[in-house]
Order: C-alpha cells, then structure tokens, then sequence
C-alpha cells in the first residue's frame, strides 16, 4: 500500500504542495519517500527512507523546482524495502519517465522474466519498475501515451493507480480496469492535482474534481492544461473494502462514499450484534476505530471513553518489519488508561483482526488496567484469505481466522466475548461494488497458482503485520 500524488500547474513551483501531500498520506506508507520535480528538461529528485516530515529541509524544497511533479509514500508490498524507493524515473530518447504506483501487480514474475528475455537490464524487484518500463517501450514505439498506456494495461494484471508526468509533455495517471486501488481528481484555477485519496485535495486546497474512474486513463498537457481522458476497458468494479475500513482518513471520499459515515455505519452493524450485552463502557483501539466505537456507544446508550492511549510519536504496529518489533512497539504504543477501565466491563473496538497476536496483547493491556470482562468488537469480518492487490496481510498460514474457528479465536486473544461485523455488514456500510476476496475468497481477478507461490516466497524473505 502507498500514497501517490502528482501535480501540474502553469504558475507556481509544486514542492511545497507535493510535500505536505505526502505528510497527509502518510499512513499508506512510511518506509520511504520521493518527490520528483521537472524544469526545462531537467529532474529534481529527492528520496529517502523514512517518513515525509523528516525528510525533506526546507533547502530541499527550494532546490526541487518545477510546475509539474510527483510524489510517492512507499509501503513495500513486493520487493525488499530498500531498491525500490519511488518515484520511479527512466530515460526515453529524449524526455525521462517519471512514475509513482500504488498496488500490487500479480503477473509481476512473468512480466519481469519476459522484459529480462527481451533485454532490458531491470535493476528493482518492484512491480512499478515493470509498468515504467513497458511504457517507455511502447511510448518511444508510438509516441502516443494513450496508445502506450493502453497497451500497457492489456499486459499487467492485478491493482494499480499509477501517477506520473513525461518530461515536457505532461502528467498521466492510470487506475486498473477494477479500480481496487483509490485515485482521485481535484483542481485550483489551472492546476491539476491527482491523489490517492480526498483529503490531500482539501490539505492543499484543490476543489475535489471527481474520481479516476476504474480503467480510465488522464493525460494533462503542460502547456496547454487541457485534461484529455480516455477508457481502457469497463469491467466490474471491485473496491477494495479495507480502504474504507482501515485504510484511508476517515476525512476521505472514495467514489462518492465518504470513509467516515461507512465506519459510522459499521458502528450501527455492531450495535445490533451487542444490544443484549451488558457493557459498562465502549473504547476503541485508536485511531482507526474511533469513529465506529463512538457510534457504537451511541446507538447501545452506553458510555464511550478513551481506555487506550497511542503514543503518536510511535510507527503503525501495521508497517514494522519484523514479528518481534512489532510486539515491542505494541509496548510502547499503547497504555490503559486504568480510570476508564478499572472494574469494568469493557468493550474494544478494532477495524481487524489479522494475525491475533496485536488484539491478544492489547486484551492484556485491557485486563492489566483492571477490566472486569473484555469483549472484543471488530468492524471486519474474519480475514481468511491474502491480499494479493496491494495489502500486506501476511499469508493464509499465518492468517488467525484462516486457521481457527470464531471461538477458537476468542479463547486465543484472552476476549470473553468475540463479535465481528459480517460480510452484509461491510457490502451494507459501504454501498459500493467490492472487493471482499480476503473475506470470501472471490478474487475479482484471478491469481494463478504460480503468483500466489510467489506470494508466498516474497512474504517469506521479508516481514510480517498483526
Ligand atoms: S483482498 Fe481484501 S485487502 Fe485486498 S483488495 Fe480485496 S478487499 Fe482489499
């Protein structure tokens, strides 16, 4: 999962916009950043590891100058998280390609064998670097960016929204024929901005223009501004159900549905799976939580209170590379606040449960402040199956709810009482047609038996969530 952004303007430089875009999709990727700028046939380029605010000076944004960039927050989902820092850049005869992608693509392996048989000296394990290649291929072959993106989308397969800009041409985006992954449009005056989510369009204070529909294709020219569109192919949406569950601000509109009401309504869902249960008080794991916790207590007319406190100078528990940080931070990440729980029924509130082992610990955290009785809600139904389109939710092995009964997993997260939201819940708070194949199993594109081995491999060499 990564943040994507590019922007075109015909007045003023576009560092500053890109940087503070990115500190506001932050939480699709905090292993590393770049922003890539363009002037009079010249690249700006600074990446680096680490998060967004603490990588750019204010020097840096001077020196990235140009009217037209992009920037990328990365969140390796294939690859290893060193060589693969975006955005992406590539020579083609005369102008460079820059690209900045969001997804997963599944075909990734057979693509890269074939572009090594044709020659092409790939230097990543990063899908992205696939997709850059095949349209400077096509783009030096046709000279057409519509022609060569088109192309391009009837050879990848999988999840991708994917922004970038030709050196002296202008700014594309893409988004996969499914639309799995977000990407938005907005506009100030002249300028165009194309996002992976709605709230940066309000951070930089671009009026949301509409979304990058599933299998559409954007070109802006740079001289001109004129936005020219044109459609791959229509197939059937599959929204990934977890941008709206988890993933995205709840301040962000995905195809006209806004993240904050659909957890709203989870609460509600909850709320029907909990009106006979005696609760003396509802907290939430923050912050993804906090908005259906609070509808929860409202709708069951029991008291809401902060029971955990997140240290926010603490990385997500989601992104750390290794199963052992990944508890030591938990350590460190939250606190009981013993006031609000000590003697009490409690019921927590989680946008999911993967492996189980973040929801145990947070239970014992739960119980050490002095709770009476833990009930543990999650607005997701169980995870079952990978993701293969983009999140990293670790294998079908080490997915709890693959392996264990309902109960089973009640008694290993240390719960009295385990409730999940259902499949209805998520396809009725949501209204949207959806991705739920990690729910179901229906994978809205089919994965070949040799992807999901390598999958598997991929996972295997480098690091797991919870
Ligand atoms: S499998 Fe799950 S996480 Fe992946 S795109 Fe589909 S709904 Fe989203």
């Amino acid at each position: 999962m990564c943040g994507i952004i590019g922007i075109i303007d015909n007045q003023e430089d576009v560092s500053y916009k890109l940087y503070y875009s990115l500190i506001f999709l932050q939480h699709r990727g905090q292993d590393a950043c770049g922003i890539v700028t363009s002037e009079n046939n010249k690249l700006y380029v600074k990446k680096k590891n680490g998060l967004a605010l603490d990588s750019f000076s204010e020097d840096d944004l001077k020196l990235l100058v140009g009217k037209i960039g992009v920037a990328h927050n990365r969140y390796s989902t294939t690859g290893s998280i060193n060589d693969n820092t975006q955005p992406l850049i590539i020579n083609s005869n005369k102008n460079k390609i820059v690209l900045a992608h969001n997804g997963n693509l599944i075909n990734y392996s057979d693509l890269h064998s074939s572009l090594e048989k044709d020659g092409c000296f790939l230097t990543t394990d990063v899908d992205s670097e696939v997709i850059i290649y095949l349209i400077r291929r096509q783009y030096e072959f046709t000279k057409d960016i519509f022609e060569s993106i088109k192309f391009v989308m009837s050879k990848i397969k999988g999840a991708y929204s994917v922004v970038g800009f030709i050196e002296d041409k202008g700014l594309f985006a893409f988004r996969d024929p499914n639309g799995i992954r977000p990407l938005v449009i907005g506009k100030k005056e002249k300028s165009y901005a194309i996002t992976s989510e709605s709230v940066v369009l309000q951070t930089i204070d671009y009026d949301f223009l509409r979304d990058v529909e599933p299998g559409e294709i954007i070109f802006i020219n740079k001289d001109t501004l004129e936005l020219k569109s044109t459609k791959f192919e229509i197939s059937k949406n599959a929204y990934c159900m977890f941008e709206w569950v988890y993933f995205s601000r709840p301040e962000s509109l995905i195809q006209g549905r806004s993240v904050y009401k659909a957890r709203l309504a989870l609460g509600t869902a909850l709320a029907k799976r909990l009106k006979d249960e005696e609760i003396d008080v509802i907290i939430p794991v923050p912050d993804t939580a906090r908005t259906c916790a609070i509808k929860l207590a409202q709708d069951l007319n029991v008291n809401y209170g902060e029971g955990l406190i997140k240290n926010r100078y603490v990385g997500r528990t989601f992104i750390m590379p290794t199963n052992k940080s990944r508890i030591s931070t938990l350590n460190v990440k939250l606190n009981p606040v013993i006031g609000a729980i000590k003697d009490k029924v409690v019921c927590v509130v989680d946008d999911s449960i993967v492996r189980g082992s973040t929801s145990r610990r947070i239970i014992e955290l739960i119980r050490k402040g002095g709770a009476k009785k833990v009930i543990f809600a999650s607005s997701c139904p169980p995870i079952k199956y990978p993701c293969y389109y983009g999140i990293d939710m670790s294998t079908e092995e080490e997915l709890i709810a693959s392996n264990k009964t309902i109960e089973e997993i009640r008694v290993f997260i240390g719960a009295d009482k385990l409730i999940y939201a259902t499949i209805d819940d998520i396809k009725d708070a949501i209204k949207k047609d959806l991705c739920c194949a990690c729910l179901n199993n229906k994978y809205p594109i089919e994965v070949s038996d040799q992807s999901k081995l390598f999958f598997i491999n991929d996972k295997k060499n480098r690091w797991v969530y919870g």
